[in-house]
């Protein structure tokens, strides 16, 4: 239903301070301050943390931040005590036994960053022009047959909005009615560690090119992410699968391969691999964690935000206001088949297994990955991203692929999948 009869909302919230939320209020505050008077309100609760984890990003992020901000590219990466990371750099992953690089494109031209989390947030709030409210929301519910929304507060008056962007991180339990979950994906488990940085800056912004470290373990893989300030390790594993004693102790080997002395423990984190059922209902867009998330091997989540953010703000800003109800469905429908098209890529990681025989990689290749067929029998969605996924395999088998098919970039360049499948050695059959 429309809200205003001018075709403009002049009346946002934005709930939840993390990189979501704070990218969400500085996009609007970028893409409205321009052409209309709004009010911000940017909502958050001071008692519960934000999940302070998401410390790489894809390059749009760098061309959006600097955007946003106006601040110079240089500058914005010491704010954020950033190297530039060029991809991700896969060790003993498939069945190659070989490491294998899976680069920006293009290659070694496109970069993002590895970035401090809680910095981001700083930066986009410095580039907001909002109210702030330290609340606890209760609920975000469609105000009915009149359009907007409306957000219950633990200690304040309700406040009706023109439109609600909920960016309150991973919802509290996965229910079939309202997430679809990735079952496909066999990890559900971090244990964040944070180890002294390798990166020599001498106060300047560092210039060498770097990588995202995946590295396979017995029990699942590590990321090691290195910021100016520190470096950032993360076991990702199952906890049903693997005795969390026995991947402190495998985490342990890997520091002392590296030869890492000290670390500081910083969390264990249980997440869920889901799609919400309803990212965007027109006057509420569920972002950020609280949108999807899948497991973070190819740091999916930041860029996801990015695409939802700026998708919803494109819609409500220049379409019509007649077309607005009938664009719900659509957009809706986009954004769940891209957020799956990522969960079936980082699942495809896992198809051909790593150097380790063990219980966790025979679960995650023969018994989880298989279960991403089953998207054909459930709903559009996932037919449509099943789809997509296979239309790029099927590219990769062509002799010669068009010009135009490489520019097509459905969901992720196809020199993203040909890395991962040369990577991996895990080439699409004819
Ligand atoms: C192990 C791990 C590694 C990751 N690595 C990466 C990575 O490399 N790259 C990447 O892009 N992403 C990564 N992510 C994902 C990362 O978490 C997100 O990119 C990012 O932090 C987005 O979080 P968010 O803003 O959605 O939620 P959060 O950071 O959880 O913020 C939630 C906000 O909502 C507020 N809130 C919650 N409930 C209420 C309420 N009831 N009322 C009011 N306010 C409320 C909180 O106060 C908080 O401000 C990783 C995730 C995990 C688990």
């Amino acid at each position: 239903m429309p809200i205003t009869e001018n075709n403009q909302i002049n009346k946002i919230a934005v709930v939840g301070r993390g990189t979501a939320g704070s990218l969400a209020a500085a996009s609007v505050t970028s893409k409205f301050a321009k052409t209309q008077d709004f009010e911000l309100h940017h909502i958050y609760d001071s008692k519960i943390p934000v999940i302070g984890v998401g410390e790489g990003g894809w390059p749009t992020l760098v061309t959006q931040l600097h955007e946003l901000t106006t601040i110079p590219h240089e500058n914005i990466q010491m704010r954020l005590n950033a190297t530039r990371k060029y991809g991700v750099s896969f060790e003993g992953w498939g069945k190659m036994n070989h490491n294998f690089t899976h680069f920006f494109t293009p290659q070694q031209v496109g970069y993002s960053y590895h970035l401090s989390a809680d910095n981001i947030t700083e930066l986009l709030q410095e580039a907001s022009n909002a109210q702030y409210i330290d609340a606890k929301v209760l609920s975000i519910s469609n105000i009915e047959g009149e359009g907007g929304a409306r957000i219950e507060f633990e200690n304040l008056q309700a406040e009706d909005y023109d439109l609600v962007f909920d960016a309150r991180g991973f919802p509290k339990e996965i229910n079939q009615e309202e997430h679809i979950s990735i079952p496909f994906i066999p990890t559900n488990t971090a244990i964040i560690r944070r180890c002294p940085s390798i990166i020599n800056h001498n106060g300047n912004p560092y210039l060498p090119p770097t990588y995202t470290r995946a590295v396979a373990r017995p029990h699942g893989w590590v990321f090691v992410i290195p910021l100016t300030t520190h470096t950032s390790y993360g076991y990702i594993f199952n906890r049903d699968c693997s005795d969390i004693a026995e991947v402190q102790s495998d985490f342990d080997d890997l520091l002392a391969i590296d030869g890492v002395k000290d670390f500081e423990q910083r969390s264990i984190l249980h997440f869920p691999n889901f799609v919400h059922r309803h990212i965007y209902e027109g006057s509420i867009a569920r972002i950020g964690n609280a949108g999807a998330f899948m497991e973070p091997l190819e740091a999916t989540a930041i860029v996801s935000a990015q695409l939802q953010i700026g998708m919803v703000l494109q819609m409500r800003q220049n379409r019509p206001v007649e077309y607005w109800q009938g664009d719900i469905g659509a957009v809706n429908n986009f954004l769940i088949s891209s957020m799956l098209g990522f969960g079936l890529f980082v699942g495809w990681h896992y198809s051909c297994g790593s150097n380790y025989d063990t219980e966790f990689w025979r679960f995650a290749k023969n018994k989880v990955w298989p279960q991403h067929h089953l998207m054909e029998y459930d709903g559009d969605c996932e037919k449509k991203a099943l789809k997509k996924f296979k239309i790029m395999l099927e590219l990769l088998k062509k002799p010669v692929v068009e010009s135009a098919e490489l520019d097509r970039n459905r969901i992720l360049p196809l020199t993203s999948y040909a890395q991962i499948s040369q990577g991996l050695g895990c080439y699409p059959m004819g």
